[in-house]
């Protein structure tokens, strides 16, 4: 008899022993199926041994070992293994989390599809080039191709249009060229089914896989599968993609690296940016991250020379340019309903011309508030600290934060007057001041009330591509990587609540959503126009970004947070607790903050409540810690995690969060 070393989807930092027979091959990386109290369970043998430290009478037997997916490779385990030290999860739930649902399943899995992974044109070419590389794009390849068969990381800094994507798929063609894998991470692949395809069009005798949470389990599980056995040559998808096993990987791409969404929020919370490096030291490929707004901590890493940065400053179609970026100054122009009259009459023009422009306001719903002028009432979600947004196609008013509806009063719950007041704009009402404004032109709203099935959206941006609306209103659904051809004008209407925020990365966040969104104009050779409505024409964010000034924005931000002892230079880890109470949230706190000694170099920050501190009936605090040296954070982390269960009072839910990005 030999000893298993088993994970399981436990919460506990353990594993766990079971017997096998010698005649039974099982090794490291197998799935088996367990007993484990009084049900089976599906877990990963991590050690093979030939004891245990439970007397061997009480080590239950193996109920069987799974054979139908590959075995996990030791890169896989040393991945899962590092993950879960670096984010202070234990390690069963972190294999657990990496797996998709169906392989941690007692059912049986899907029966392996015939063509398999995706579609494939056996008859096909493997790849089909588009446009020469301009000298800019051949550079940049050349320096990546040079890298492969080894582990470098390369930021590939290239403003909107300038032929990142080219990039990729040439460097693409070049390793299935060499019988490997690519691992492509993306921010959000079902809202951007243009580069799917794209993906296709370049390659349409490869093998496509891919991944992302909104699949469902069988397709999932065929993807996910088709990965781990080396046939998929290319995986395209969101962070969870990175988790993949993938025997062959030789290169990662992730684009639109500064993207916050590549961070998870929950269970496991990892930096999917971080974790693709991470899988291409391991695998020994390159790293290229895509992105014209790199985020602070990759731009830092570039200067302190960890990262090799490429460049690309003009746009590859001929002709096009960036466009001209203008504030409009709102104490200046008054803006009626919302849209001042130069944003009026640039619309106007578009229109005359028959180009299509975009109006981005990051806030959906008709108004943020419903409120009573005669006393001051304001309708408010009864389990959040946050105000009901007033939705008025569907006549309700939702909270945004739990999701909580309710009906429109028809008087003040206080003071019984019927006169209440939508106060401030959310996409709903610009939609409609616009309708009234043009009424030939036919305005198309994209936010996620819009578009509640993913399937509707894409077909209301392929629709878009082809030229149909002429005014498109939308939130940051519609800034992300698509292409418009005929769009030449953007909008933006409530930025300024952004630059006065207390969360450090707003500035920053908010430069790369302009950037981002402004960069879907002019992307052909009529030049676009982005025009931002402010009361702070003057704000260096807003004259960066009127430069293009990509690098003068970030070294002034990271100035700034050198000085006030920010990340990229500290380093941080979040302790979050929730509570009926804010009370019992705080009292955790206090006490965790004490549980065990604090080393030099580590700063333990008193316990704050959230901006928001109620939350779908939680109260919630959070205490940051941080350090300028990451083994000594870590080597506190990894204590600090030991005793926190113990410590934390039935009641109080808490979890810890390492390099946390988002404080609300
Ligand atoms: P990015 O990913 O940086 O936004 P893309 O790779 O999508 O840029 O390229 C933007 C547009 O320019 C696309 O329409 C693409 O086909 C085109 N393009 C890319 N490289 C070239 C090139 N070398 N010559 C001409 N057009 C190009
Ligand atoms: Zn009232
Ligand atoms: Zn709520």
């Amino acid at each position: 008899m030999r000893v298993l070393r088993v994970a399981l989807e436990v919460p506990v930092a353990k594993l766990f022993d079971y017997l096998v027979d010698d005649a039974t091959r099982a090794g490291p990386g197998d799935r088996v199926v367990v007993p484990f109290g009084a049900r089976e369970r599906v877990g990963v043998v991590v050690e093979i041994g030939d004891d245990s430290t439970v007397a061997n009478a009480r080590l239950k037997q193996v109920t069987r070992v799974l054979d139908d997916a590959p075995r996990l490779s030791a890169d896989w385990l040393e991945q899962m293994r590092f993950l879960s030290t670096y984010y202070q999860r234990p390690f069963g739930e972190t294999v657990a989390g990496a797996l998709p649902p169906r392989l941690r399943s007692l059912k049986p899995l899907p029966k392996k599809r015939k063509a398999a992974a995706g579609k494939s044109d056996a008859g096909a070419p493997a790849y089909v080039p588009g446009p020469a590389p301009n000298a800019a794009q051949a550079q940049a390849i050349g320096r990546i191709r040079a890298a492969l068969g080894g582990f470098r990381t390369f930021l590939l800094h290239g403003i909107t249009g300038s032929g990142k994507t080219e990039i990729y798929l040439r460097l693409i063609a070049e390793v299935i060229a060499r019988a490997q894998q690519a691992l492509v991470l993306v921010p959000e692949i079902g809202l951007t089914p243009q580069l799917e395809s794209r993906f296709r069009q370049a390659f349409p005798g490869a093998r496509v896989a891919v991944l992302h949470s909104a699949l469902e389990d069988t397709p999932r599980t065929h993807a996910w599968l088709d990965a781990a056995r080396g046939d998929a040559q290319i995986v395209l998808g969101t962070r969870l993609a990175v988790l993949t096993p993938l025997p062959r990987l030789g290169l990662v791409v992730v684009d639109e690296e500064h993207d916050p969404s590549f961070k998870q929020q929950e269970g496991l919370r990892y930096s999917g940016r971080d974790a693709a490096i991470l899988r291409g030291k391991l695998a020994g490929c390159p790293v290229v991250l895509g992105t014209a707004t790199p985020s602070l901590e990759t731009w830092h890493n570039c200067r302190a020379g960890r990262y090799e940065l490429l460049s690309l400053t003009e746009r590859a179609v001929a002709g096009a340019r960036l466009p001209a970026v203008r504030t409009v100054d709102l104490r200046v122009e008054s803006a009626d309903h919302g849209l001042a009259k130069s944003v009026i009459e640039a619309i106007r023009a578009r229109l005359a011309r028959g180009e299509q422009s975009l109006i981005f306001i990051n806030r959906r719903g008709y108004a943020p508030v419903l409120s009573c002028e005669a006393c001051g009432w304001a309708a408010g979600c009864a389990r959040c600290s946050a105000r009901l947004v007033l939705h008025a196609a569907d006549r309700c008013l939702r909270c945004h934060h739990c999701g909580a509806q309710a009906a429109v009063p028809h008087a003040c719950p206080t003071c019984g007057n019927v006169d209440l007041r939508p106060l401030g704009r959310g996409t709903q009402r610009i939609e409609e001041t616009l309708n009234a404004l043009f009424p030939d032109a036919r305005v198309l709203r994209i936010d996620r009330d819009s578009a509640r099935r993913r399937g509707e959206l894409v077909r209301t941006l392929e629709s878009i591509g082809r030229g149909e609306g002429d005014i498109l209103v939308g939130t940051q659904l519609l800034a992300k990587g698509h292409d418009f051809p005929n769009l030449t004008l953007v909008c933006v209407l409530n930025a300024d609540s952004a630059l006065f925020s207390t969360d450090y990365r707003s500035a920053e966040r908010l430069f790369a959503t302009l950037a981002q969104v402004g960069g879907r104009s002019g992307r052909r050779e009529q030049p676009g126009e982005v025009l931002v409505q402010t009361r702070y024409p003057g704000h260096p964010m807003f004259q960066a970004l009127i430069r293009h000034d990509y690098a003068g924005f970030a070294e002034a931000q990271l100035a700034e947070r050198e000085s006030a002892g920010f990340p990229p230079f500290v380093h941080e880890a979040a302790l979050r607790a929730e509570a009926t109470k804010l009370a019992a949230s705080m009292a955790f706190l206090n006490a965790a903050a004490r549980l065990v000694p604090v080393p030099e170099g580590v700063q333990v920050y008193d316990p704050v409540a959230h901006v928001i501190t109620r939350r779908a009936g939680y109260e919630r605090a959070q205490l940051v810690v941080q350090s300028r040296s990451r083994p000594a954070l870590q080597a506190f982390l990894a204590e600090w995690a030991a005793a926190l269960p113990a410590a934390a009072p039935s009641g109080v839910r808490w979890h810890l969060d390492v390099d946390p990005i988002e404080f609300d």
